[in-house]
């Protein structure tokens, strides 16, 4: 049994049904399937099975995969990125969802430019003000995309959110929520949120983009088990 087409086909039904009570589509939520420590034999099953975009955390793994893979759908950084690491994103990602501050938006623009193409992001909001997490406090989102519109290299398309730990999905809908708001507030077509634990309620709530790894391609190793860059 091919567990990964069985898991892909299952989050597919989950996100029909969810878009079905948003009154939504669910063509218009783009499932983006996290591939960090999966390896390349996992994920090309994973394309062969439909899934339509990869995310990817880390820019060097990123780039052996892509190495391995070439590009059969569009791969998609999903983690934070090093100022010094912008050159070789541009290269390898169709869409970073964690623009997190001015100086890599800036970064951004000057490498697109230097390339002749326009970078795709998402400005990332840390929705609840947490200290330990990257992104945009809710604040200060509207300068940021003031700042942004005025670079000609940097495109934002929506935003993005890792909303705080909960215990159930139900408790992350307020997060969804606010970020729906502030995204409508700005007259920005995507949303990137939701991951295996409540993506149901992400789209509820209106993800356009949802960045699913476990559900699809099973637990990953223990942080402390991975290996270093
Ligand atoms: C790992 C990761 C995900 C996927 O998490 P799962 O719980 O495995 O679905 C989504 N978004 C980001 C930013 C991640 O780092």
């Amino acid at each position: 049994m091919d567990d990964i087409r069985t898991n892909l086909e299952r989050v597919r039904e989950r996100i029909a049904r969810a878009a079905e009570r948003a009154g939504s589509r669910a063509e218009d939520v783009l499932l983006v399937g996290v591939s960090k420590t999966v390896d390349v034999e996992r994920i090309r099953r994973a394309v062969a099975a439909g899934l339509p975009a990869l995310g990817e955390n880390r820019v060097q793994e990123a780039r052996e995969k892509i190495a391995v893979l070439a590009r059969p759908v569009p791969w998609h950084l999903v983690g934070h990125l090093q100022t010094n690491k912008v050159r070789d994103a541009l290269e390898l990602f169709d869409l970073i969802h964690s623009l997190d501050r001015l100086d890599l938006a800036r970064e951004c623009d000057r490498r697109a430019r230097t390339r002749g193409r326009p970078v795709e992001a998402l400005v990332q909001v840390n929705v609840a003000g947490e200290a330990s997490k990257g992104g945009f406090d809710p604040d200060a989102v509207g300068e940021a995309l003031e700042a942004s519109a005025a670079l000609e290299y940097v495109r934002v398309r929506g935003l993005m959110t890792i909303p705080p730990a909960v215990e159930r999905a139900e408790q992350a809908r307020p997060w969804f929520r606010a970020l729906a708001q502030l995204g409508k507030r700005h007259g920005l077509a995507e949303l990137s949120m939701g991951m295996s634990a409540d993506f149901e309620v992400a789209i509820e709530e209106g993800a356009t983009m949802v960045r699913v790894g476990t559900a699809i391609f099973g637990p990953r190793p223990a942080p402390q088990a991975r290996q270093s860059p």
